[in-house]
């Protein structure tokens, strides 16, 4: 066949992809599904909000001719500040499905850095759940762009008074819309490469960058995350993400769990471990997802109390290493199956998730653990390759680590309004992890690049020793960080945080590392503290620690 011939084309429908379907899905298909929703009021915050698809949908509409009213327009951003609930469930759908772009942004964040973020965006309105008025009256003054700021709550909660001048009310806005209207209403259909969505990443150097994802991209994210392989959601799961709806769509959950028309259970405000447990036992939580600082909070809280979990069988763990320790005990004494996750902002964020093969049933349950440690197998639509510093490709050893670059359809290809330049190398996205991958293309982290201990010319990786450090029974936590050394450069030092009431000395800790690494991967050094610093998306900032033990020495040997 030669070029120039044209293909003969098929001869299916052609339906845009559009974030508005899988709401619409939901509503038709799964419409009595449960939402259940943890309110956010702090007088009622024991209460839960019951609803279904079938009302998400109705209020989404509804939301969507609200938005219409207040002037805003395809394409314009709607920033939201709030916690995982059934208004921002509305607002994910409402937004996004009216043409608009909903931008979701971390109210961890500093205020000055929320200012500036909703300026870039140059947010026409901005959502924000009650928690965060105070926050809001702060920075409203500095959002020049914003034309109406929205309490995501009804007339009886609204402050009696507020710098914020003009305060408009969620429950309010939907009531004026006229409900014949609404019902009669159709939900958009345009170009399938439209933007949905709207998230910065954290940055934690330089001024944060946003990532723009289309509907394309977002519907694409939603089919694959909920694959076996990957997710695993079913109509029979109750799904409760703890990954927030702040920051990176909490990981795709909104869109996978209503197209495949499970149950969904979201926690609001309430994050610690005791009202994660009680909601997880109250629902019947099948299936949770979150970052590891989140779950050691429940597993403490499960521990402590000589708890067991009665319906939750699955968790995704991701956003940064899970701990073979929090894992073992996961699977051990809970009975819970782990996924280990990897991705970031700029990949929607899922690229890889954990797993075993067929042939890897009748391993001993070490070899097995090793595998489900790994980050894991690029899940259809990402391709990856690891590279040098020249950027040659390296081979698929299992040992050979190097930059890691991945591609794929829903993966950045140029940050919002062209901040920091084309990013892309040679068509790849360059990630910033430095990883391995094995024969079986099972992807191991060993660092970021920025975490990497360079001692002597080596590479030490940072995620190994504080693995080891964590799987100590007097460690809670644990953080590898390069200090200045005057012969070997750089040298890991240890910053740990012991158990409660737990005794553990420094040359204890070191003496638990022998026999376990190499000798020049041996920390020089521990420091215990009382806590470590944790970002806005609930890693460990080793920026801060880096900055704060620079001057830490080490003996010079
Ligand atoms: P997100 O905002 O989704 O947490 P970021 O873009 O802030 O993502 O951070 C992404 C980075 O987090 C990755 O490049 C990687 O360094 C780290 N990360 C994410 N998941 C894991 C994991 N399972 N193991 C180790 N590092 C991880």
């Amino acid at each position: 066949m030669t070029l120039e011939q044209s293909p003969l084309m098929g001869q299916m429908m052609h339906q845009p992809l559009m974030i508005s379907s899988i709401i619409q899905f939901a509503a038709r298909h799964y419409g009595s599904g449960e939402i259940v929703s943890r309110r956010i009021e702090p007088d009622l915050h024991d209460a839960l909000y019951r609803s279904t698809y079938r009302d998400c949908e109705r209020r989404a509409r509804t939301l969507a001719l609200a938005l219409a009213a207040q002037g805003v327009a395809m394409g314009q951003r709607v920033g939201t500040l709030a916690w995982n609930g059934y208004r921002h469930l509305e607002l994910y759908y409402g937004v996004s499905g009216s043409g608009a772009v909903l931008h979701t942004i971390n109210p961890r964040l500093h205020p000055e850095q929320i200012a500036w973020i909703v300026n870039h965006a140059e947010d026409q309105l901005l959502f924000f759940d009650i928690t965060f008025l105070p926050l809001v009256e702060a920075i409203a003054p500095a959002c020049p762009t914003v034309r109406g700021f929205v309490l995501m709550s009804d007339r009886a909660h609204m402050p009696a008074s507020t710098a914020i001048p003009g305060l408009l009310c969620y429950e309010d806005l939907l009531d004026a819309v006229d409900q014949a209207a609404a019902d009669a209403w159709t939900w958009p259909v345009f170009d399938e490469n439209a933007a949905a969505s709207l998230c910065y990443t954290s940055g934690t150097t330089g001024n944060p960058k946003g990532v723009l994802y289309s509907h394309r991209s977002t519907v694409l994210h939603a089919y694959a995350a909920a694959l076996p392989n990957v997710l695993n959601v079913s109509a029979a799961d109750t799904v409760l993400p703890v990954v927030p709806m702040f920051h990176v769509n909490a990981w795709g959950l909104p869109y996978s769990v209503l197209l495949c028309g499970a149950k969904m259970v979201l926690p609001g405000a309430r994050l610690d471990g005791k009202s994660l447990y009680d909601l997880f036992e109250g629902e019947g939580v099948t299936f949770s997802a979150g970052v590891p600082t989140v779950w050691l909070g429940l597993v403490n809280y499960a521990l402590q109390n000589n708890l067991q979990f009665s319906t939750f069988r699955r968790t995704v763990i991701g956003g940064s290493a899970c701990p073979p320790a929090m894992m073992d005990t996961l699977i051990d004494r809970f009975n819970v199956q782990v996924i280990h996750g990897w991705g970031m902002t700029e990949m929607s964020p899922l690229g890889t998730t954990g797993g075993l093969l067929a042939r890897h049933r009748d391993l001993p349950v070490h070899e097995q653990r090793a595998i489900l440690q790994k980050q894991g197998h690029a899940i259809f639509g990402v391709d990856m390759k690891i590279v040098d510093d020249e950027g040659a490709e390296l081979p698929w050893d299992g040992r050979s680590a190097g930059h890691l670059l991945v591609k794929g359809p829903w993966i950045l290809a140029s940050y919002f309004r062209g901040e920091g330049g084309d990013p892309l190398q040679g068509g790849w996205f360059p990630t910033g992890d430095v990883a391995t991958i094995d024969p079986d293309g099972f992807m191991q982290i060993t660092d970021r690049s920025k975490d990497v201990i360079k001692s002597g010319g080596e590479w030490i990786g940072s995620i190994d020793l504080e693995n080891i450090a964590m799987a100590h029974p007097a460690v809670l936590q644990a953080a590898c960080i390069a200090v200045k050394h005057p012969k070997w450069d750089e040298r890991p030092l240890l910053v740990v945080v012991r158990k409660p009431g737990a005794d553990l000395s420094r040359e204890t800790l070191l003496g638990w590392f022998d026999g376990k690494v190499a000798r020049f991967w041996m920390p020089d050094d521990v420091v215990f503290v009382d806590a470590l610093p944790i970002g806005g998306t609930g890693k460990i900032q080793k920026n801060r620690l880096r900055e704060q033990y620079r001057e830490h020495q080490v003996a010079a040997e």
